[in-house]
Protein backbone atom coordinates (compact mmCIF):
# COMPACT_ATOMS: atom_id res chain seq x y z
CA UNK A 1 0.00 0.00 0.00
CA UNK A 2 1.12 3.47 -1.00
CA UNK A 3 0.73 5.14 2.55
CA UNK A 4 2.46 8.75 1.01
CA UNK A 5 0.05 8.67 -1.94
CA UNK A 6 -3.16 8.12 0.34
CA UNK A 7 -1.65 10.79 2.54
CA UNK A 8 -2.31 13.25 -0.06
CA UNK A 9 -5.53 12.80 0.27
CA UNK A 10 -5.09 14.84 2.18
CA UNK A 11 -8.09 14.63 4.41
CA UNK A 12 -8.03 12.71 8.11
CA UNK A 13 -10.89 11.01 7.11
CA UNK A 14 -9.57 9.42 4.11
CA UNK A 15 -7.05 8.23 6.27
CA UNK A 16 -9.09 6.93 8.99
CA UNK A 17 -10.20 4.28 6.06
CA UNK A 18 -6.62 4.02 4.33
CA UNK A 19 -5.47 0.18 4.30
CA UNK A 20 -2.23 1.95 6.53
CA UNK A 21 -4.15 2.01 9.53
CA UNK A 22 -6.39 -0.44 11.48
CA UNK A 23 -8.91 -2.52 9.26
CA UNK A 24 -12.68 -1.93 9.81
CA UNK A 25 -15.53 -3.38 8.38
CA UNK A 26 -17.53 -1.93 5.66
CA UNK A 27 -16.41 1.38 5.51
CA UNK A 28 -17.01 4.22 3.08
CA UNK A 29 -19.10 1.55 1.09
CA UNK A 30 -21.71 1.82 -0.53
CA UNK A 31 -23.23 0.22 -4.24
CA UNK A 32 -20.45 0.48 -6.60
CA UNK A 33 -17.97 2.07 -3.98
CA UNK A 34 -14.63 0.55 -4.05
CA UNK A 35 -13.34 0.55 -0.58
CA UNK A 36 -9.98 -0.34 1.01
CA UNK A 37 -11.93 -3.22 2.71
CA UNK A 38 -14.65 -5.40 2.11
CA UNK A 39 -17.72 -6.12 4.19
CA UNK A 40 -17.34 -9.06 6.28
CA UNK A 41 -20.37 -10.74 8.23
CA UNK A 42 -21.27 -14.23 10.18
CA UNK A 43 -22.15 -17.00 7.82
CA UNK A 44 -23.26 -19.14 10.11
CA UNK A 45 -21.16 -22.12 12.45
CA UNK A 46 -19.84 -25.50 11.78
CA UNK A 47 -20.25 -28.46 13.75
CA UNK A 48 -17.16 -27.67 15.98
CA UNK A 49 -18.85 -24.22 16.72
CA UNK A 50 -16.22 -23.06 14.12
CA UNK A 51 -17.84 -19.19 13.30
CA UNK A 52 -17.68 -18.99 9.28
CA UNK A 53 -17.86 -15.66 7.21
CA UNK A 54 -19.04 -14.22 4.05
CA UNK A 55 -16.98 -11.96 2.19
CA UNK A 56 -18.19 -9.18 0.29
CA UNK A 57 -16.49 -8.02 -2.43
CA UNK A 58 -16.96 -5.33 -4.88
CA UNK A 59 -16.10 -2.95 -7.56
CA UNK A 60 -15.83 1.02 -8.73
CA UNK A 61 -18.26 -0.83 -11.85
CA UNK A 62 -20.76 -2.55 -9.07
CA UNK A 63 -20.13 -5.67 -9.82
CA UNK A 64 -20.05 -7.88 -6.30
CA UNK A 65 -18.93 -11.33 -5.65
CA UNK A 66 -19.64 -13.13 -2.08
CA UNK A 67 -17.19 -15.71 -0.74
CA UNK A 68 -17.13 -18.12 2.37
CA UNK A 69 -14.67 -19.50 4.11
CA UNK A 70 -15.85 -22.31 4.17
CA UNK A 71 -14.07 -24.48 1.77
CA UNK A 72 -13.66 -21.22 -0.11
CA UNK A 73 -16.96 -21.19 -2.02
CA UNK A 74 -17.92 -18.34 -4.38
CA UNK A 75 -21.36 -18.07 -3.36
CA UNK A 76 -22.87 -15.24 -5.52
CA UNK A 77 -21.02 -12.80 -8.56
CA UNK A 78 -23.22 -10.24 -10.14
CA UNK A 79 -21.70 -9.15 -13.41
CA UNK A 80 -23.63 -6.88 -16.26
CA UNK A 81 -25.82 -7.98 -18.88
CA UNK A 82 -25.44 -5.76 -22.50
CA UNK A 83 -27.95 -3.93 -20.89
CA UNK A 84 -26.18 -3.01 -17.70
CA UNK A 85 -28.83 -5.43 -15.65
CA UNK A 86 -26.92 -7.42 -12.90
CA UNK A 87 -27.57 -11.34 -12.55
CA UNK A 88 -25.97 -13.71 -9.99
CA UNK A 89 -24.28 -15.95 -12.49
CA UNK A 90 -22.94 -18.83 -10.12
CA UNK A 91 -24.99 -21.47 -9.05
CA UNK A 92 -25.04 -21.90 -5.14
CA UNK A 93 -27.05 -21.77 -1.76
CA UNK A 94 -28.84 -18.51 0.16
CA UNK A 95 -27.00 -19.84 3.50
CA UNK A 96 -24.27 -22.36 5.20
CA UNK A 97 -26.61 -24.96 5.58
CA UNK A 98 -26.86 -25.73 1.94
CA UNK A 99 -23.37 -25.67 1.69
CA UNK A 100 -22.79 -28.39 4.25
CA UNK A 101 -25.57 -30.12 3.07
CA UNK A 102 -24.37 -32.83 -0.20
CA UNK A 103 -23.74 -30.81 -3.42
CA UNK A 104 -21.46 -31.23 -5.98
CA UNK A 105 -18.77 -28.62 -5.37
CA UNK A 106 -20.56 -25.43 -5.62
CA UNK A 107 -18.10 -22.76 -6.19
CA UNK A 108 -15.61 -24.58 -3.78
CA UNK A 109 -11.78 -24.78 -3.77
CA UNK A 110 -10.29 -28.25 -4.35
CA UNK A 111 -7.58 -30.18 -3.02
CA UNK A 112 -5.41 -31.16 -2.82
CA UNK A 113 -5.77 -33.05 -6.31
CA UNK A 114 -8.73 -31.61 -8.30
CA UNK A 115 -10.41 -34.06 -10.52
CA UNK A 116 -9.89 -37.88 -10.47
CA UNK A 117 -6.61 -40.09 -8.96
CA UNK A 118 -7.36 -43.82 -10.90
CA UNK A 119 -7.02 -47.07 -8.09
CA UNK A 120 -7.36 -44.01 -5.88
CA UNK A 121 -3.48 -44.54 -5.09
CA UNK A 122 0.03 -43.45 -6.79
CA UNK A 123 3.49 -43.84 -5.67
CA UNK A 124 5.81 -41.26 -5.31
CA UNK A 125 9.48 -41.86 -4.21
CA UNK A 126 9.30 -45.72 -4.45
CA UNK A 127 5.96 -45.37 -2.03
CA UNK A 128 2.76 -46.13 -2.65
CA UNK A 129 -0.11 -43.33 -1.43
CA UNK A 130 -4.16 -44.68 -0.65
CA UNK A 131 -6.73 -42.34 -1.49
CA UNK A 132 -10.44 -42.60 -0.47
CA UNK A 133 -12.21 -44.35 -3.25
CA UNK A 134 -15.20 -41.30 -3.09
CA UNK A 135 -15.71 -41.80 -7.21
CA UNK A 136 -16.02 -45.66 -8.15
CA UNK A 137 -12.37 -47.33 -7.99
CA UNK A 138 -10.83 -43.69 -8.03
CA UNK A 139 -10.35 -40.57 -5.91
CA UNK A 140 -12.24 -37.34 -7.10
CA UNK A 141 -11.49 -34.02 -5.57
CA UNK A 142 -9.33 -34.46 -2.83
CA UNK A 143 -11.32 -37.40 -1.11
CA UNK A 144 -13.55 -37.66 1.45
CA UNK A 145 -13.20 -34.11 3.14
CA UNK A 146 -11.29 -32.31 1.00
CA UNK A 147 -10.37 -28.81 0.59
CA UNK A 148 -14.24 -27.43 -0.12
CA UNK A 149 -15.13 -29.00 3.23
CA UNK A 150 -12.58 -26.94 5.45
CA UNK A 151 -12.48 -24.55 7.23
CA UNK A 152 -10.26 -21.37 5.66
CA UNK A 153 -8.38 -18.77 7.55
CA UNK A 154 -9.69 -15.27 5.97
CA UNK A 155 -7.72 -12.09 5.60
CA UNK A 156 -8.75 -8.76 3.95
CA UNK A 157 -6.00 -8.08 1.55
CA UNK A 158 -7.54 -5.42 -0.59
CA UNK A 159 -5.49 -2.60 -2.28
CA UNK A 160 -7.19 0.62 -3.55
CA UNK A 161 -8.10 -0.68 -6.70
CA UNK A 162 -9.44 -3.77 -5.96
CA UNK A 163 -10.74 -5.81 -2.91
CA UNK A 164 -8.92 -9.33 -2.27
CA UNK A 165 -9.76 -12.10 0.01
CA UNK A 166 -7.22 -14.26 0.98
CA UNK A 167 -7.84 -17.62 2.45
CA UNK A 168 -5.22 -19.97 4.20
CA UNK A 169 -5.37 -23.77 5.13
CA UNK A 170 -2.43 -26.00 6.13
CA UNK A 171 -3.40 -29.64 5.72
CA UNK A 172 -1.76 -31.78 8.41
CA UNK A 173 0.85 -34.70 6.57
CA UNK A 174 -1.53 -37.52 5.79
CA UNK A 175 -4.39 -35.74 5.53
CA UNK A 176 -6.73 -37.61 3.07
CA UNK A 177 -3.92 -40.15 2.56
CA UNK A 178 -1.41 -37.44 0.60
CA UNK A 179 2.41 -36.80 2.01
CA UNK A 180 3.40 -33.56 3.76
CA UNK A 181 2.35 -30.79 5.48
CA UNK A 182 1.00 -28.87 3.41
CA UNK A 183 0.16 -24.83 3.49
CA UNK A 184 -2.02 -23.19 0.86
CA UNK A 185 -2.95 -19.59 0.29
CA UNK A 186 -5.48 -18.81 -2.37
CA UNK A 187 -6.31 -15.20 -3.44
CA UNK A 188 -9.56 -14.00 -4.58
CA UNK A 189 -9.32 -10.35 -6.33
CA UNK A 190 -12.10 -8.21 -7.79
CA UNK A 191 -10.15 -6.47 -10.19
CA UNK A 192 -11.53 -2.89 -11.66
CA UNK A 193 -11.67 -4.64 -15.21
CA UNK A 194 -14.35 -6.97 -14.14
CA UNK A 195 -11.84 -9.51 -13.60
CA UNK A 196 -11.74 -12.43 -11.09
CA UNK A 197 -8.61 -13.43 -10.61
CA UNK A 198 -7.50 -16.53 -8.35
CA UNK A 199 -3.85 -16.89 -7.23
CA UNK A 200 -2.79 -19.98 -5.58
CA UNK A 201 0.64 -20.35 -3.61
CA UNK A 202 1.52 -23.52 -1.43
CA UNK A 203 4.44 -25.04 0.14
CA UNK A 204 5.11 -28.69 1.12
CA UNK A 205 7.59 -29.97 4.27
CA UNK A 206 7.35 -33.50 2.28
CA UNK A 207 7.53 -34.43 -1.70
CA UNK A 208 3.48 -34.54 -2.52
CA UNK A 209 1.60 -34.23 -5.82
CA UNK A 210 -1.01 -31.49 -5.89
CA UNK A 211 -3.67 -30.43 -8.18
CA UNK A 212 -5.61 -26.62 -7.05
CA UNK A 213 -8.69 -25.45 -8.76
CA UNK A 214 -12.09 -23.90 -8.00
CA UNK A 215 -15.27 -25.58 -9.24
CA UNK A 216 -17.60 -22.54 -9.99
CA UNK A 217 -20.52 -23.50 -12.26
CA UNK A 218 -21.30 -21.04 -14.15
CA UNK A 219 -24.62 -19.94 -16.51
CA UNK A 220 -23.79 -16.31 -18.04
CA UNK A 221 -27.83 -16.27 -18.46
CA UNK A 222 -28.46 -15.97 -14.58
CA UNK A 223 -28.09 -19.37 -11.88
CA UNK A 224 -31.54 -21.12 -12.32
CA UNK A 225 -32.72 -19.79 -15.27
CA UNK A 226 -32.53 -22.98 -17.73
CA UNK A 227 -29.73 -25.04 -19.41
CA UNK A 228 -26.41 -23.38 -21.02
CA UNK A 229 -26.55 -25.68 -24.36
CA UNK A 230 -26.97 -22.46 -26.07
CA UNK A 231 -23.82 -20.44 -24.71
CA UNK A 232 -21.17 -20.15 -27.53
CA UNK A 233 -17.58 -21.93 -26.38
CA UNK A 234 -14.53 -21.12 -27.14
CA UNK A 235 -11.47 -23.67 -26.26
CA UNK A 236 -8.33 -22.99 -27.51
CA UNK A 237 -6.87 -26.61 -27.24
CA UNK A 238 -6.15 -28.65 -30.42
CA UNK A 239 -5.96 -31.52 -28.07
CA UNK A 240 -7.25 -32.76 -24.95
CA UNK A 241 -7.07 -36.13 -22.57
CA UNK A 242 -9.65 -39.13 -23.61
CA UNK A 243 -10.61 -41.33 -20.37
CA UNK A 244 -11.87 -44.87 -19.94
CA UNK A 245 -15.34 -45.28 -18.82
CA UNK A 246 -14.70 -44.49 -15.17
CA UNK A 247 -13.12 -40.93 -16.55
CA UNK A 248 -9.81 -42.00 -15.84
CA UNK A 249 -7.36 -40.25 -19.06
CA UNK A 250 -5.83 -43.03 -21.25
CA UNK A 251 -2.89 -41.91 -21.04
CA UNK A 252 -3.14 -40.18 -24.92
CA UNK A 253 -3.42 -37.14 -26.14
CA UNK A 254 -5.84 -36.68 -28.87
CA UNK A 255 -6.39 -34.46 -31.32
CA UNK A 256 -10.10 -32.60 -30.90
CA UNK A 257 -10.15 -31.89 -34.71
CA UNK A 258 -12.53 -33.65 -36.55
CA UNK A 259 -14.55 -34.66 -33.12
CA UNK A 260 -17.34 -33.19 -31.20
CA UNK A 261 -14.67 -31.62 -29.15
CA UNK A 262 -13.34 -29.17 -31.08
CA UNK A 263 -14.51 -26.21 -29.80
CA UNK A 264 -11.55 -23.75 -31.36
CA UNK A 265 -13.92 -21.99 -32.94
CA UNK A 266 -16.88 -20.68 -31.17
CA UNK A 267 -19.84 -23.67 -31.22
CA UNK A 268 -22.84 -23.65 -29.03
CA UNK A 269 -22.00 -26.42 -26.07
CA UNK A 270 -25.18 -28.10 -27.19
CA UNK A 271 -24.56 -28.79 -30.84
CA UNK A 272 -22.98 -31.80 -30.67
CA UNK A 273 -23.49 -32.98 -26.96
CA UNK A 274 -26.10 -35.84 -28.01
CA UNK A 275 -24.02 -37.21 -30.69
CA UNK A 276 -23.21 -41.09 -30.68
CA UNK A 277 -19.46 -40.77 -29.57
CA UNK A 278 -18.05 -42.78 -27.33
CA UNK A 279 -15.91 -40.19 -25.23
CA UNK A 280 -19.41 -38.09 -25.00
CA UNK A 281 -20.74 -41.70 -23.85
CA UNK A 282 -18.55 -42.01 -21.01
CA UNK A 283 -18.70 -38.48 -19.62
CA UNK A 284 -22.72 -38.60 -20.06
CA UNK A 285 -21.66 -34.94 -21.92
CA UNK A 286 -18.26 -33.07 -21.74
CA UNK A 287 -16.66 -34.16 -18.77
CA UNK A 288 -13.10 -33.78 -20.36
CA UNK A 289 -9.34 -32.30 -20.32
CA UNK A 290 -8.23 -30.28 -22.28
CA UNK A 291 -4.44 -29.51 -23.27
CA UNK A 292 -4.12 -25.53 -23.87
CA UNK A 293 -2.28 -24.67 -26.72
CA UNK A 294 0.99 -23.42 -26.39
CA UNK A 295 0.63 -23.71 -22.14
CA UNK A 296 4.12 -22.35 -21.18
CA UNK A 297 3.23 -21.36 -17.18
CA UNK A 298 2.63 -17.95 -18.10
CA UNK A 299 -0.67 -15.97 -18.27
CA UNK A 300 -2.41 -17.23 -21.42
CA UNK A 301 -6.08 -17.12 -22.67
CA UNK A 302 -7.42 -20.47 -23.01
CA UNK A 303 -11.33 -19.90 -23.36
CA UNK A 304 -13.98 -17.93 -24.18
CA UNK A 305 -17.87 -18.26 -23.35
CA UNK A 306 -20.62 -16.31 -24.21
CA UNK A 307 -24.10 -16.58 -23.73
CA UNK A 308 -26.13 -15.02 -26.76
CA UNK A 309 -29.20 -14.30 -25.07
CA UNK A 310 -27.87 -11.75 -22.62
CA UNK A 311 -24.85 -11.13 -24.25
CA UNK A 312 -22.77 -11.90 -21.09
CA UNK A 313 -19.11 -13.19 -21.75
CA UNK A 314 -16.50 -14.47 -19.56
CA UNK A 315 -13.18 -14.78 -21.40
CA UNK A 316 -10.71 -17.39 -19.02
CA UNK A 317 -6.94 -16.94 -18.57
CA UNK A 318 -4.49 -19.07 -16.85
CA UNK A 319 -1.11 -20.55 -16.18
CA UNK A 320 -2.46 -24.39 -16.07
CA UNK A 321 -1.45 -26.74 -18.81
CA UNK A 322 -5.30 -27.89 -18.73
CA UNK A 323 -8.80 -27.23 -18.14
CA UNK A 324 -11.79 -29.63 -17.41
CA UNK A 325 -14.99 -28.77 -19.17
CA UNK A 326 -18.04 -30.26 -17.51
CA UNK A 327 -21.36 -29.86 -18.85
CA UNK A 328 -23.26 -30.37 -15.53
CA UNK A 329 -24.09 -33.70 -16.55
CA UNK A 330 -24.74 -34.88 -12.99
CA UNK A 331 -27.31 -32.02 -12.26
CA UNK A 332 -30.84 -33.26 -12.19
CA UNK A 333 -33.19 -30.87 -10.77
CA UNK A 334 -33.34 -32.48 -7.32
CA UNK A 335 -31.32 -29.59 -6.12
CA UNK A 336 -32.67 -26.68 -5.22
CA UNK A 337 -30.51 -23.41 -4.90
CA UNK A 338 -30.39 -19.97 -4.19
CA UNK A 339 -34.09 -18.11 -3.79
CA UNK A 340 -35.87 -21.90 -4.18
CA UNK A 341 -34.14 -22.22 -7.87
CA UNK A 342 -34.11 -25.51 -9.31
CA UNK A 343 -30.59 -26.60 -10.92
CA UNK A 344 -31.82 -28.46 -13.69
CA UNK A 345 -29.71 -30.83 -16.19
CA UNK A 346 -26.84 -28.99 -17.65
CA UNK A 347 -27.88 -25.99 -16.03
CA UNK A 348 -24.47 -24.96 -15.39
CA UNK A 349 -21.10 -25.15 -16.76
CA UNK A 350 -17.25 -25.69 -14.99
CA UNK A 351 -14.35 -24.83 -16.43
CA UNK A 352 -11.49 -25.98 -13.76
CA UNK A 353 -8.44 -24.67 -14.58
CA UNK A 354 -5.70 -27.82 -13.91
CA UNK A 355 -3.14 -29.77 -14.48
CA UNK A 356 -4.31 -33.16 -15.94
CA UNK A 357 -6.21 -36.01 -14.44
CA UNK A 358 -4.36 -38.85 -13.00
CA UNK A 359 -0.87 -37.22 -13.47
CA UNK A 360 0.46 -38.83 -10.75
CA UNK A 361 0.23 -42.18 -12.49
CA UNK A 362 0.76 -40.60 -15.47
CA UNK A 363 4.60 -39.81 -16.07
CA UNK A 364 3.96 -38.46 -19.44
CA UNK A 365 1.92 -35.72 -18.01
CA UNK A 366 3.28 -32.62 -17.11
CA UNK A 367 3.98 -33.19 -13.34
CA UNK A 368 1.94 -32.28 -10.07
CA UNK A 369 5.16 -33.18 -7.80
CA UNK A 370 5.79 -30.64 -5.31
CA UNK A 371 9.01 -30.62 -3.00
CA UNK A 372 10.52 -28.92 0.34
CA UNK A 373 11.70 -25.63 -0.82
CA UNK A 374 9.73 -25.52 -4.11
CA UNK A 375 6.40 -22.97 -4.49
CA UNK A 376 3.62 -23.72 -5.83
CA UNK A 377 2.25 -20.94 -7.91
CA UNK A 378 -0.85 -20.66 -10.70
CA UNK A 379 -2.83 -18.37 -11.77
CA UNK A 380 -6.73 -17.71 -13.16
CA UNK A 381 -8.70 -15.22 -14.51
CA UNK A 382 -11.79 -15.26 -15.38
CA UNK A 383 -12.63 -11.71 -17.40
CA UNK A 384 -16.40 -10.38 -18.05
CA UNK A 385 -17.58 -8.44 -20.44
CA UNK A 386 -20.87 -8.18 -22.68
CA UNK A 387 -21.10 -8.05 -26.66
C1 LIG B 1 -15.94 -33.87 -12.57
C2 LIG B 1 -17.31 -34.47 -12.75
C3 LIG B 1 -18.03 -34.41 -11.45
C4 LIG B 1 -18.10 -32.97 -11.03
C5 LIG B 1 -18.81 -32.75 -9.73
C6 LIG B 1 -16.12 -32.46 -12.15
O1 LIG B 1 -14.89 -31.85 -11.96
O2 LIG B 1 -15.15 -33.99 -13.71
O3 LIG B 1 -17.22 -35.80 -13.20
O4 LIG B 1 -19.31 -34.96 -11.55
O5 LIG B 1 -16.81 -32.45 -10.94
O6 LIG B 1 -18.56 -33.70 -8.84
Amino acid sequence: MNCDRRQMIGSLAALALSACGPKTNNENSGPGTPTSTMKQEPFGKLQDGTAVNLYTLTNAKGVTMTVTNYGGRITSLKVPDKSGKMEDIVLGFDNLDGYLAENPYFGALIGRYGNRIGGAQFKLDGKVYHLAKNDGPNSLHGGIKGFDKVFWAGSDVSAKDAQALSLRYVSNDGEEGYPGTLTSMVTYTLTSNNELKIEYVATTTADTVLNLTNHSYWNLAGAGSGDILKHQMTIEASKFTPVDKTLIPTGKLENVEGTPFDFRKATAIGERIEKDDQQLKYGKGYDHNYCIDGADGSLKRCAQVTDPSTGRSMEILTTQPGVQFYTGNFLDGTIKGKGGKVYGHRGAFCMETQHYPDSPNKPEFPTTVLKPGQEYRQTTVYRFTTG
